[in-house]
């Protein structure tokens, strides 16, 4: 019986390891630019701060059942180790240059993501919203926008992947960017 249940163990730790003992000792010859791109598009650290009801969906995105971390998504709650601000929410002009100061507080390279139509354009205020700025990108640049009053976390993981995209396009030790 023992025999058998140690035959089992191996022939499934054989299966786990797919690409085990397939290759021969080898070199993986990349351009340095390529290597840069992949490894910091695959681990872009957010800022986590929420201004307003999209928060609550992008609280929902990195919780259990969207799970951010699957595509190196982790929250940071400084923005000094933070790569992406996910601006989500109203921006109320008195809140418009605290997020400015935190946008200057990030290290170089950074990136910022409007999320939802508040932070767009001013959403629902645009028109009468004499307190609510007309878009996050009057203060700070923006890299991705994602549409909608709130996007859902489908809609916030498809923008952070086209974020993934563009870092992932970048040069940056030959200066060229997406
Ligand atoms: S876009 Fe809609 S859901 Fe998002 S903060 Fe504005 S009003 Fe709230």
């Amino acid at each position: 019986m023992a025999v058998i249940e140690k035959r089992s163990l191996k022939r499934k730790v054989k299966q786990l390891g797919l690409l085990e003992h397939k290759f021969q000792d080898n070199v993986v010859v990349a351009s340095m630019d390529k290597l840069l791109g992949w490894a910091r598009s695959t681990s872009p650290w957010f800022f986590q701060f929420g201004l307003a009801c999209c928060a609550i969906e992008m609280m929902a995105t990195a919780a259990s059942r969207y799970d951010l971390m699957r595509i190196g998504m982790i929250p940071r709650s400084s923005p000094r180790q933070a790569d992406v601000m996910i601006v989500a929410g109203t921006v109320t002009m008195k809140m418009s240059l605290r997020v400015k100061k935190l946008y200057e507080q990030m290290a170089d390279p950074k990136y910022v993501i409007a999320m939802g139509s508040c932070a767009t354009s001013g959403g629902p205020y645009w028109q009468h919203g004499y307190h609510v700025l007309k878009g996050v990108d009057l203060v700070v640049p923006v890299d991705v926008y994602i549409p909608g009053c709130p996007p859902r976390p489908e809609a916030l993981i498809e923008g952070l992947l086209k974020l993934q995209e563009k870092i992932q396009a970048e040069r940056p030790l030959t200066k060229k960017t997406a």
